[in-house]
């Protein structure tokens, strides 16, 4: 389990890039991207994001997109 970016929320701030420890999180085309090899579950990323983006795998069913 990692870190996961609902897309559609991210505004590509960067904010969680730069509180990422572990340099998991990328942004391309305005959108955040997580490695989950380099994730180590630390939520400093989820404490940054003021768009509310990021959550972890199990809450995907209810808020990923279905497009
Ligand atoms: S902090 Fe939130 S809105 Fe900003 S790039 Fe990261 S996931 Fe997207
Ligand atoms: S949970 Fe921690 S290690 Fe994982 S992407 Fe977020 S800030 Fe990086």
């Amino acid at each position: 389990m990692s870190a996961f970016i609902i897309e559609k929320l991210c505004y590509g701030c960067q904010r969680c890039v730069d509180a990422c420890p572990s340099g998991a999180i990328r942004v391309f085309a305005r959108v955040a991207t997580v490695n989950s090899d380099k994730c180590i579950e630390c939520e400093e990323c989820i404490e940054v994001c003021m768009h509310g983006a990021i959550t972890f795998r199990e809450d995907m069913e209810v808020t990923q997109r279905n497009d």
